[in-house]
This record gives C-alpha cells, structure tokens and sequence, in this order.
C-alpha cells in the first residue's frame, strides 16, 4: 500500500469503496476539464452502486470538432483508470472496482461509433486517459473523500 493511503486503512471497508468510486467518477472530472469540458456536478449514488459525473448544458452540444470528440471519448475512459490507480495505490482488491465500468465502456463504443471515430485504437484512448489521471491525481486524491462523505459536489 502506498503511504498516503494509511489513514483510510481504519475506515469500513463499504466506506473505502465508496472512496474508489469517488476516484472513479474524480477521473471523468479532470480528464473532462482537461479536454476543456465544464463540469456541472458530481454525484455519487446511494447504496455504492457508482455515481455520475454532469457536464455544464454548453459542453454537452460541444462536440463538433475531432478534438472535443477525442476528449469526451477518452474522459469517458479515465474513470476506469482512476479506480484502477486507486486500487493499486490502496492496495484494495481491483475486481470491486466493476461497478460503473461496463456502462462506461459501452458509453464509449456507442459515441466512438457516432463520432466516426473507429479507426482510433480504444488502447490509444486509454493510453491518453493514464496519463491525464496520473497528472492530476492530486486533485483526484483530495477531493475523493470529499465526495465520498457528501456524495455530491456542484462545481
Ligand atoms: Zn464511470
């Protein structure tokens, strides 16, 4: 386990995967304001079932250029990798990490398909999405518990 992790060892263990579900939807947040996209909101449902991240009303119709397409593409894609990272980093069990990822990865097929943008290998997406998580994992690792404890944050 990573040191920075030592004082959610003491905490439930439910309440510890809440925490990686906020780390979860943390990632779509930064790699959606990385693409330039502004978050509305972040919630996390009750009963750890995942949560949902909101893009400001503007950002949702701003996906006309190849650019905007990718980063909503690889956004949708870093949730996945932020509770990966935290799992890893925390030393929790990677397969509790599930929940939210399979809609996530249909998400992604779907508009990968409606943007026309199949001919992008996934792995190139998701090659970009650990690289934006990693670099803005201290804004992920501060406000995870956050999150977790309030279950929602309007930006
Ligand atoms: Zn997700």
């Amino acid at each position: 386990m990573h040191s920075e992790f030592t004082a959610f060892v003491a905490w439930p263990p439910r309440d510890r995967h809440r925490l990686m579900l906020a780390a979860h939807e943390l990632g779509h947040v930064v790699a959606w304001q990385h693409a330039g996209f502004a978050v509305a909101e972040i919630k996390l449902h009750p009963g750890n079932v995942g949560g949902e991240v909101s893009l400001s009303k503007s950002s949702r119709t701003n996906l006309r250029t190849i650019e905007q397409r990718r980063g909503y593409l690889v956004g949708l894609l870093a949730g996945t990798e932020a509770g990966a990272r935290w799992c890893e980093l925390a030393g929790e069990f990677r397969g509790d990490h599930a929940s939210g990822c399979a809609w996530d990865h249909r998400a992604f097929m779907r508009n990968q398909r409606h943007f026309g943008l199949t001919h992008i290998p996934k792995s190139e997406f998701r090659r970009e999405a650990r690289a934006i998580i990693r670099a803005h994992w201290r804004q992920i690792f501060r406000l995870a518990p956050t999150l977790a404890h309030r279950g929602l944050i309007a930006v």
